[in-house]
């Protein structure tokens, strides 16, 4: 017995050199393609091998999916981590003649880890230090580099002015490069669009690793890299976005109604109300299981925002949605910036510079899907979806799993959040 344990220990340790001595190979083979372009020490500074004590840490740091932090996931064989324009160039032009994928991650929000998971082995180019952001109050528009977060925008914006805004996703952490590459939107999209509608000059490594900016990439390009996901056609380094005008004063509201209080008729009206009613109001639902005595029940939450004052408010919604009952003790009046503090969760009164915290290595399990429905769910539907969501809940600790949010036109947006599947 003994002799035999012997050799699988030796085996295994031989094993574990040997593959870390195959990964040095590559890393050389990288810093010297890297030094024909940059200088050499710069290239060794952004260059993190397996090997490297940091790998894990700066991998770990960007993965927002746990779900893609198994032992068992496939992990790069590289990190870089470019902070100059030059080096996402040198970068792309070395991976391609090394023959290695380049997956490229800005603020990895990916749902299914795109940005730092693949099936072959890989290179992963974090542009996290790309995040430079410049506010021009004068042409009212802000260059913003791709690493910087929606939190960090939006901070830059307020920071310039209280009365402009940008219309993007509603969490702070996610990242400027792939929401905008994948056409984000969050609650000003009824007024203003989606983000891609205020995107007016970008700039992109191409897969020769050229420099181009909107006229020299051509309008082709530059439709492709706003809605059609980035990745496949090169790395966006930053986006030249147009401010949109936000008054003083805004005001939001919450209301919660249980089955028992009449959730599903809200429902219901809320679907033919909140596509159509004035631009300036955004109202998501949210449909969550809850317990209340001792019996599984859902929860509808109307959370609302609306570019305007609380006195047209409450008049428009006793007009269009009376059943919502909207007076303006519920109203809360508030800076722009405020709100997008409250969308995120953060407790009022919390300073804006909550938003620059990028909350590295917070990840949760999940698994988020999206539907586009296009007409309104009869009633008899959404009892199926309540009888669903109660079955589903015991199983999910209570936890977050269905969110329905309304869209511009009359659609209807379902966010899977969790343990469904
Ligand atoms: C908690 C959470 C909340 C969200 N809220 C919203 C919301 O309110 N509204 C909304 O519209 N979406 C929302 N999303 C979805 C989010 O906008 C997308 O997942 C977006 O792609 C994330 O961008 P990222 O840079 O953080 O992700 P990453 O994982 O870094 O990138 C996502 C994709 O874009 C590619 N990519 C990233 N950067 C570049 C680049 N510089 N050049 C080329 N390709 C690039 C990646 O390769 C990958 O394929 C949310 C996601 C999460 C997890």
């Amino acid at each position: 017995m003994r002799p035999l344990l012997i050799l699988l220990v030796s085996l295994v340790v031989f094993n574990l050199r040997l593959s870390s001595a195959a990964s040095d190979p590559i890393n050389q083979s990288l810093l010297r393609c890297l030094s024909q372009t940059i200088h050499a020490g710069e290239a060794s500074s952004i260059i993190y091998s397996k090997s490297h004590p940091s790998h894990s840490s700066v991998l770990r740091a960007y993965i927002r999916n746990a779900r893609f932090n198994a032992s068992s996931t496939l992990k790069p064989l590289i990190i870089i981590t470019p902070s100059a324009e030059s080096q996402v160039s040198a970068a792309v032009t070395c991976a391609q003649r090394l023959g290695f994928r380049l997956k490229i991650r800005s603020g990895g929000h990916d749902f299914e880890g795109l940005s730092y998971v693949a099936d072959e082995p890989f290179f992963v180019l974090d542009m996290f230090n790309l995040r430079a952001i410049t506010v021009d109050m004068a042409d009212e528009t802000a260059w913003v580099g791709v690493g910087a977060t929606l939190g960090e925008l939006y901070y830059n914006i307020w920071k310039n002015s209280r009365v402009h805004g940008f219309p993007a996703g509603v969490c702070p952490t996610v990242g400027v490069g792939g929401h905008i590459s994948g056409a984000g939107y969050g609650n000003m999209m009824r007024k203003y669009g989606v983000s891609v509608d205020h995107v007016v000059d970008a700039k992109l490594v191409d897969v020769n690793g050229r420099i181009l900016d909107r006229k020299a990439m051509g309008e082709d390009l530059f439709w492709a890299i706003r809605g059609g996901g980035a990745a496949s056609f090169g790395v966006v380094l930053a986006y030249k976005i147009k401010l949109v005008p936000v008054p003083e004063k805004v005001t939001v509201f919450r209301v919660e109604r249980l089955l028992s209080e009449n959730a599903t008729d809200i429902t219901l009206k809320w679907q033919t109300v909140a596509p159509t009613t004035d631009d300036n109001l955004f109202m998501r639902m949210l449909i969550q299981p809850v317990t209340r005595n001792k019996k599984k029940t859902v929860r509808i939450t109307v959370i609302a925002l609306y570019l305007g004052d609380s006195d047209s408010l409450v008049s428009l919604l006793s007009k269009e949605f009376p059943e919502l009952g909207i007076s303006k003790q519920i109203c809360n009046e508030t800076s722009w910036i405020d709100t997008v503090l409250q969308w995120a969760n953060f407790h009022s009164p919390t300073q804006p510079t909550a938003l620059l915290d990028r909350n590295p290595n917070d990840a949760n399990f999940l698994k988020r899907k999206s539907d586009y429905v296009q007409k309104p769910i009869p009633r008899k539907g959404l009892e199926s979806l309540w009888k669903k969501i109660i079955e589903k809940a015991g199983r999910i600790n209570n936890g977050r799993i269905l969110r329905v949010q309304s869209m511009c036109i009359n659609i209807i947006h379902v966010y899977y959040t969790r343990g469904i599947f």
